[in-house]
């Protein structure tokens, strides 16, 4: 397996509308460009922007359909990963593994036993908003409004942590973030975010949740969105957040979740800089078994006690 996991890339969603293939293509993140970086995992997000529910669910299975064709397009360097072992297997060694992340449940409308379909048709990683409102919980752009986890979210929690998905809290707002950290009983992601005291943006994450995510045992993935990253926005800021983290809850709960191909502006050309990311470290004091934990470990033992 490739050195580096990477929570959250929204590479499929993009593909599913420009028509271009997964192996090459021009946005941040290519199977070939993937392969010689060292990528091990990657998760894929199915999005659509939150409107019709009925509309939404069409175009998840319609994102699902274009990952499927490119995975089997592409059966010599990838595979669905449906399970933890599926990683050990010999066949599997040199492929990298993808797994399917919905990026907000508003497909589900109303109907949570649909997270059973959605299952079986390989997602094992979910986030319940992306920043608005919907049936399920309340965005980080609720704001004032924010009145946290709905019943139907509670319900949702409870039937994806007995199915063995990851419960993914990037995009929900703080009320459900301290929430979830109380009712999910396994260790927690947050795909794709950074240190809000070193970039004050709403979808970074506070001191406060940060040390939540710390008990809970689960990880944080830093993001290259400029935005998030804020300073000087290059990939030496983005080795800040991983420095301050750590020294805040441990580099044992940080990992890596680019967003390629879901922002415009990113603080890594693409996921070619993957490469250079494990010297970086290295020089910024992290021991090779501490980067190595960054760069895959940590966001492996969560995928372990889950999947
Ligand atoms: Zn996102």
């Amino acid at each position: 397996m490739g050195k580096i996991v990477d929570l959250h890339c929204d590479t499929i969603s993009l593909l599913a509308k420009t028509k271009e293939s997964l192996k090459n293509n021009g946005g941040h993140f290519d199977l070939l460009r993937a392969k010689r970086a060292g990528i091990g995992v990657q998760f894929f997000a199915l999005f659509c922007l939150p409107r019709d529910n009925e509309d939404t669910l069409r175009e998840i299975l319609k994102q699902s359909e274009k990952y499927y064709c490119e995975l089997s397009l592409n059966q010599e360097e990838v595979y669905p990963l449906m399970q933890y072992e599926d990683i050990l297997l010999p066949v599997n060694q040199d492929k990298i593994a993808c797994l399917l992340h919905l990026e907000g449940a508003e497909a589900l409308g109303s109907d949570v036993e649909l997270i059973h379909v959605l299952y079986r048709l390989g997602l094992r990683s979910i986030g319940l908003t992306w920043n608005y409102r919907n049936l399920m919980a309340d965005g980080v752009l609720a704001g004032d409004q924010d009145s946290g986890i709905s019943k139907k979210g509670r319900q949702l929690l409870e039937e994806i942590s007995e199915l063995g998905m990851i419960l993914d809290l990037a995009h929900l707002g703080e009320k459900g973030f301290f929430e979830a950290v109380e009712y999910y009983d396994k260790p927690l992601i947050v795909s794709h975010a950074n240190a809000r005291h070193l970039c004050p943006h709403r979808r970074n994450l506070s001191n406060e949740q940060l040390k939540a995510l710390q008990m809970n045992g689960g990880v944080v993935g830093v993001t290259a969105v400029k935005d998030f990253v804020g300073s000087h926005e290059n990939a030496y800021d983005l080795i800040d957040h991983i420095v301050y983290i750590s020294e805040l809850i441990g580099s044992d709960h940080v990992a890596l979740g680019s967003d390629f191909d879901g922002a415009d502006h990113m603080v890594l050309s693409g996921v070619e800089e993957y490469q250079n990311l494990g010297g970086l470290l290295e020089r910024r004091g992290f021991t090779p078994g501490e980067t190595e934990n960054i760069l895959s470990g940590n966001a492996l033992r969560v995928m372990k006690a889950i999947l």
